[in-house]
């Protein structure tokens, strides 16, 4: 989400006359987007604005998103060359309050104000890739008891019908060939249309009709909004790809309570028995948090055990990260580091086995591959993704970007697959 708001960003500021310039040291601006998820990356939003700091005196430092809406006016006491500090859901402020630094030259926006955000956004046109994101949904209700998505982002908030489906003509003018639903949730994506409600599979129905689109995918989901509409879509409708990405989290119940997620490892299982049942072919990918506090040896097995039998094709997981502000930051925390970091490189060992057996399946076999780009340091390879996200390279003369390629795998490693044509 933040990529697809950093190139709205780019937008806003293009339209308004200013140059994207690849050169930190002559940028008159300097826009920070900022992720508030984990601890880490929050801290490291203050080394990195000391580091442009020195290249040039006059220029603007302005901090967006989550880091500057969780922080506000503090940010100020914490580093004195920020300008501007803008929450997520009212970057389109942005260019006004450049302006306004002239009277008044500290300035601070943290408000929802989400439509607005969205009205204006959908008039700014952007230019994308062959794959292309769009929000269709922000924000969250669920209050997990680890995230600080639900402070930062505010509550639950689905786009206007109309203006998504204008937003994808206009994408696909410029090229784009998959469409990649993005939201918090995006599976609770929940809109009254003419008096109907519209659910995500609806929406997806709708932009299925637009001759150019030929992939889509949604995320990220959560199991609790698996709807049954959704899941039966994976059987009929050919243009969403069999690949899901469907946090767990943890493999424990007693841990999902914990969470507050509001499902346990059964619901779980019983959704990817729904969805193999209507399309045998589908894979799933997950997050997982590893040390929420009170997590035991036998709770971190559950999450293997559970990694053993779903056999997660791709995954991302980070060490539990105590937020301020949230219910599970009281919590008492008795579990060394050391012993979750042993945890956590168990655990991306056993996904990274997984995947790299997955992909081994491939090789030798054909399979349609989605041409992205060509590269530019070496114009004989060009890249793509499979129906399953997975990234292939492939040696070949001419294929032009937007094509659906039907490639001969040769090899692979656990990331990537590489083939010719
Ligand atoms: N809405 C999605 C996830 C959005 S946040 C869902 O509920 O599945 C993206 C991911 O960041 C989460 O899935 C979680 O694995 C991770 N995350 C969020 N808060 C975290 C924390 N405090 N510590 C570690 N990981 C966290
Ligand atoms: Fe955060 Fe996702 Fe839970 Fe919402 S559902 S609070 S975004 S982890």
């Amino acid at each position: 989400m933040n990529i697809y708001d950093s190139e709205k960003i780019i937008t806003i500021l293009e339209n308004k006359g200013l140059k994207q310039n690849e050169d930190i040291e002559n940028a008159d601006l300097i826009v920070f987007n900022t992720c508030n998820i984990r601890d880490k990356a929050a801290h490291k939003l203050y080394s990195d604005i000391g580091r442009v700091n020195k290249y040039k005196k006059e220029k603007t430092i302005a901090v967006v998103g989550c880091v500057a809406q969780a922080e506000s006016y503090e940010m100020f006491n914490k580093n004195k060359s920020i300008d501007i500090i803008l929450g997520p859901q009212s970057y389109h402020l942005l260019p006004q309050m450049i302006d306004d630094l002239k009277l008044k030259p500290k300035q601070v926006n943290t408000d929802f104000i989400i439509n607005e955000k969205f009205d204006y956004l959908a008039e700014q046109k952007r230019k994308q890739g062959i794959s292309s994101y769009l929000t269709i949904q922000e924000g969250c209700d669920k209050f997990c008891s680890f995230c600080v998505v639900p402070y930062t982002r505010g509550p639950e908030y689905s786009r206007p019908l109309q203006s998504l489906v204008d937003e994808v003509s206009s994408l696909t003018e410029n090229g784009a060939r998959e469409i990649v639903l993005l939201g918090q949730n995006v599976n609770a994506f929940n809109i009254s249309h003419n008096g109907r409600k519209i659910t995500i599979a609806d929406l997806i129905e709708e932009i299925s009709k637009n001759k150019n689109v030929k992939r889509i995918r949604y995320t990220t989901s959560h199991p609790i909004n698996m709807r049954d509409d959704l899941i039966k879509l994976h059987s009929t409708n050919d243009k969403l790809m069999p690949f899901l990405h469907l946090p767990v989290q943890s493999g424990s119940s007693k841990i999902l309570k914990k969470m507050n997620r509001k499902y346990d490892t059964d619901f779980y299982l019983k959704i990817i028995d729904k969805l193999k049942a209507v399309n045998p072919e589908i894979e799933i990918s997950s997050d997982f948090i590893i040390g929420y506090p009170g997590e035991t040896e036998s709770d971190f097995k559950q999450t293997l055990d559970l990694v053993d039998k779903i056999k997660f094709t791709q995954s991302f997981s980070f060490i539990y990260s105590s937020r301020p502000g949230t219910k599970s930051a009281l919590e008492i925390d008795k579990t060394p580091l050391h012993i979750k970091k042993e945890r956590l490189s168990i655990l991306q060992e056993k996904l990274k086995d997984i995947q790299f057996e997955f992909n081994k399946n491939f090789i030798r076999k054909n399979v349609d591959v989605l041409i992205e780009n060509q590269s530019s340091s070496n114009p004989e390879y060009f890249f793509g993704r499979t129906p399953f996200m997975q990234s292939v390279y492939i040696k070949a003369q001419k294929i032009t970007p937007g094509e659906v390629k039907t490639v001969n795998i040769l090899t692979c490693n656990h990331k990537n697959l590489y083939a010719s044509c």
